[in-house]
């Protein structure tokens, strides 16, 4: 068969982005990302979509929020153009679900589960390298001596949007959007409920099996 299409649920902190890479890789398809599809297509000619500017770039460069027409446009384009994918952070909603399914069909729908204290946990540990970007965990990624980066030095912070008010809320909004998208695709063929509390190697080969059963 073709290279598989697939497309990967979860709450922020279940490991969406490691799992996906792996994903790539192995059965190298695409990585497509919500952003990632629009910075690739920031110049694609939106002027017949009735929206306020032509083309997604100056929505980025004047800070809007890009509408919803134009970010299922553009996942319909990096979706056309790709030779299978993993789909990650789209869709956010029932509507865009509704938006996808007239795009293409998915041969698996895989979906994270992760309990919420387990998230907050994972979230709040998170602190970054203030100079060059690198990511740790207290828990789970320490760097070598606490609180410096082991690559450059620099000193570790933890991000705003990680204290735990900010993750409270993040996954609360996720609950409320994006919880309802996982309903929807309970049903579908290639739907596989993964436990993404396990540690991720574990996490990996549950979902490379998945994988392996509905697209050979
Ligand atoms: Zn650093």
């Amino acid at each position: 068969m073709s290279q598989p299409r697939l497309l990967i649920l979860g709450p922020p902190g279940a490991g969406k982005g490691t799992q996906s890479a792996n994903i790539a890789d192995e059965y190298d398809v695409s990585h497509v990302t919500t952003g990632d599809a629009l910075r690739a297509n920031k110049d694609m000619d939106i002027s017949d979509m009735d929206t306020e500017y032509d083309t997604p770039r100056e929505y980025m460069e004047a800070g809007d929020l890009v509408p919803d027409a134009v970010v299922n446009a553009i996942v319909d384009e990096a979706l056309d153009s790709a030779d299978g994918f993993v789909l990650d952070g789209y869709p956010r909603n029932p509507e865009q679900a509704e938006e996808l399914a007239g795009m293409t069909d998915l041969d698996v729908v895989l979906s994270l589960s992760v309990s919420r204290e387990e998230l907050v946990d994972r979230l709040t540990g998170r602190r970054v390298c203030d100079d060059c970007g690198a990511s740790y965990h207290v828990e789970f990624n320490q760097p070598e001596t606490e609180g410096v980066c082991g690559e450059c030095g620099g000193k570790l912070i933890q991000r705003e949007d990680d204290d735990e008010e900010s993750v409270r809320n993040r996954l609360d909004v996720f609950d409320e959007n994006t919880a309802p998208v996982i309903d929807h695709y309970e049903d579908h063929d290639g739907f596989v409920a993964i436990d993404g509390e396990q540690p991720p190697d574990e996490v990996w080969s549950d979902i490379r099996r998945a994988i392996d059963e509905r697209t050979e």
